[in-house]
This record gives structure tokens, sequence and C-alpha cells, in this order.
């Protein structure tokens, strides 16, 4: 039976077997995707009674056995009520939204490329799975990995992973590896580690990771009746998850089930803005920022394998791309957080802080529909949040003394 999907070249197009193990094209370097034979696929999204998940929507899904799955996807879409009011007082059309990706099971969308990537690697029989990552994608794939009873292996940027990501890899049974290097150092040597000794890599340069991520844009049609916004704003770190949800709406408008794209609009960290640069200067790729540096780690990334098809999404759809500063995004994370009671990480909130700033700069219409995505839930950064929030007050163990602290 001929699949009804191939690996592609983003470049030459040159396709690919799906079943052969590899992460970029052998003919010229581009990257690859996942493409489908869209018209030969029955796609019954509609279909009355199940829940939202990634799986939902397996008919455009690239695994052929039983997935790896603890239910990832299904997360909410909220309607922003309060911050809505403070950042956008003059605009009654507008509506804003949040996708709360920090609902998945361990804590970030990561789960979402988890379960096909790491289904993937048992369909293709691979016997250990690694990756480098920023933290969210080791804790992921250590869960994955631990659910299919399968080795993991994952390098990480040494002291700049926040503590609640190290914890879920530790606790889920990785080999954990802390590099003397940062991400993009680290994804260097994942890489020739993969290629030595046969490891299944599972970094956002792996296609069939990414279609798991795609039904982040399958979901907020869904949730909208099937109707897409105008505009998707998220933070940008490899640039893989805005290069999958651009995939996901493309693919519902070429199956005819909606009939529009989101305006693809990527937030990245005043210090590492690679893409950003890219889209200001009309590049065809990015320049490498060799140090970034930004209080938003899982977006602490200067040479973003998926630069191609972000740049790509962003400019097809008539997106943008501007950068927040550390500071924008702590403020950001405290009013999702205060006036919204959704608790995202740094990077997550990097969306939000892009959001205001381009209303507050006139960048985006007044009656645009928007979705927000927060990325990863606020427990990941125990340690950010307790810096940047007030300190508890201490207190004798005495009434008085409480009474005097709570209203003196
Ligand atoms: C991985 C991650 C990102 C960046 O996603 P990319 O696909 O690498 O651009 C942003 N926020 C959080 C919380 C992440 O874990
Ligand atoms: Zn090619």
């Amino acid at each position: 039976m001929t699949p009804a999907y191939q690996l592609q070249c983003i470049d030459c197009h040159a396709t690919y077997d799906p079943a052969e193990i590899i992460y970029t094209c052998p003919s010229c370097g581009g990257l690859l995707e996942v493409v489908y034979d869209l018209p030969s696929i029955e796609i019954d999204f509609h279909r009355s009674g199940e829940c939202r998940s990634v799986w939902k929507y397996r008919a455009l899904l690239p695994v052929d056995i039983e997935p790896v799955t603890i239910q990832e996807g299904g997360t909410p879409l909220y309607r922003l009520r309060r911050l809505f009011r403070e950042i956008d007082a003059n605009s009654r059309s507008r509506e804003i939204f949040v996708k709360h990706e920090g609902l998945n099971p361990t804590g970030s969308f990561k789960d979402r490329g988890m379960t096909v990537g790491v289904s993937k690697a048992i369909e293709l029989g691979m016997r250990t799975v690694a990756c480098a990552s920023t933290g969210n994608t080791s804790a992921s794939l250590a869960t994955y990995a631990a659910r299919a009873g399968i080795p993991a292996v994952v390098l990480l940027p040494g002291g700049k992973v926040a503590l609640g990501k190290v914890a879920q890899a530790l606790i889920h049974g990785a080999k954990v590896l802390n590099i003397r290097g940062n991400f993009d150092e680290a994804l260097k040597l994942v890489r020739q580690v993969c290629d030595e000794y046969g490891f299944y890599l599972l970094n956002s340069i792996n296609p069939f990771r990414l279609e798991g991520q795609k039904t982040i844009a399958f979901e907020i049609a869904d949730e909208l009746g099937w109707e897409v916004p105008d505009r998707v704003i998220l933070p940008v770190g490899n640039a893989g998850n805005i290069s999958a949800i651009y995939k996901g709406f493309k693919e519902l408008k070429s199956c005819g089930i909606t009939d529009s794209i989101p305006k693809m609009t990527g937030i990245q960290a005043e210090g590492a803005r690679p893409v950003v640069d890219a889209i200001d200067r009309g590049l065809e790729a990015i320049e490498p920022e060799r140090k970034p540096e930004t209080i938003a780690t899982a977006i602490r990334i200067g040479d973003p394998v998926n630069a191609a098809k972000a740049l790509r999404a962003i400019r097809e759809s008539g997106g943008l791309a501007i950068s927040v500063t550390d500071e924008e995004i702590i403020d950001a994370q405290r009013d999702l957080a205060s006036l919204e009671g959704i608790g995202v990480e740094p990077a997550s909130a990097a969306s939000v802080a892009g959001m205001r700033r381009l209303i507050a700069e006139g960048l985006i219409d007044a009656d645009e529909r928007i979705v927000c995505v927060t990325t990863g839930h606020i427990l990941k950064d125990p340690t950010e949040v307790v810096d940047v929030c007030a300190k508890p007050t201490w207190v004798d163990a005495d009434i008085e003394a409480v009474k005097k602290a709570v209203f003196g």
C-alpha cells in the first residue's frame, strides 16, 4: 500500500519515503515536511461526540500504529476580559483569545509534538530517542519515552534551564546531560550523537514532531466553529511551532474546511531575535545571534533550525515579527496571571507582550480576532516567578501580628 503521505524538501521539492530516517533533504540539505495526498484522505473532523485532542485529527497525522498518548491537546481557548479592557479600551470589535498550551500533560505544547514523534519512533523501530532542549522538549520527551518504555537522552544548556523542566526530565528517567554551552551548541552535538548511534532525533527539525504541533491550528479553528482567527501570535525560539501551526491552517484551507489563513505573528526576545531581524531586513535567511540572552529561557535561541519555514509562514500569511524586552515579558506574565487567572512561563508571555506592543503602535487592525498562544505553564519556572514577585511577609505565629500584617 502506498502511504497517503511522503516527506518533501521545502527547497528542491524532492520527495522521500516516510520510512527513511532523515531529518533534512539528502540532496540539498533543505528542511523536510510531511505532505499528504489530501484528496485521497477521508476527513471528518466534525464528528460529534469526540473531544478535542491531538488524536481527534488523526486522519491528518502520519502515524500508522496505536499512538503513545497521555491525552495531549484539548487545551482551553480563553477569551480575555480584564486584561483586554486594560490594553484595548478603545476597540469594541476586537476579540482576543489565549490558547493555553501550558495545560498539556507535561505543561507545554511540546506534548503535541512528542505524542506523534515518539509514536513514529516506535513505528520505525527506533530504540532510543534524543533531543537538545531549552527544557520543555526534554521534559516532554522524557515523559513520552517513559510511557513507551524506551530510553531518552537529553542535552541541556547547563545552568540555563528552568528548575521545573529539569525536574521533569530527571523524574521521568531520561539521561540528562548539562552541556557547558548554549542551546544551539547542544543541538549540534545531539545531531552528531543521533547520526553516530542511530538514536531518533526529536527536536523540531524532525518533520513528524511538527505534525503533532499543527493540531494547535486544528483546535483553534474547531473551537471557533471552523472559522479561523485573523491573527495568531506566538513566541518564536527554534521556530518550529509557528511553522507547524501555519501548516495546519494551510491544510484546513486546502481541504476546504476553512477559507482563510491567519496572519502568523512571531514574537522574539530582544536578546534573541534573528527571525525578527531577517523579516525587518528582508533577508532570505537568518543571521545567527551568537550570544542569545533573555529571561525567557525557552526562546533563548540564536540559530533557529526552522527559520526557513518560519520566514515563509510569516511572509506568506502577511504576518509580522517583533521583539519585546524582558521587562515587557514579565509585565505580561504578571498581568495574565493577576487579571485573567492564566499562569504562564516567561516565554509564553512574550506572545501577549508582543500583542500589547502591536496594538499600542497601531500595527494591527482594530477589528481583528486574535489568538495568542501561551506555550508553557507557570510552574515550569518557579525560580523566575519568585524572583520577580514581591516576597512573602514573615510574621510571628500570633493573631495580632497577622492582623497587623494584613491590614497595616
Ligand atoms: C519550545 C518553546 C517555545 C518555542 O517554540 P519553537 O517551536 O522552538 O519556536 C516557546 N515557548 C515555550 C514555553 C516552549 O517550550
Ligand atoms: Zn532538497
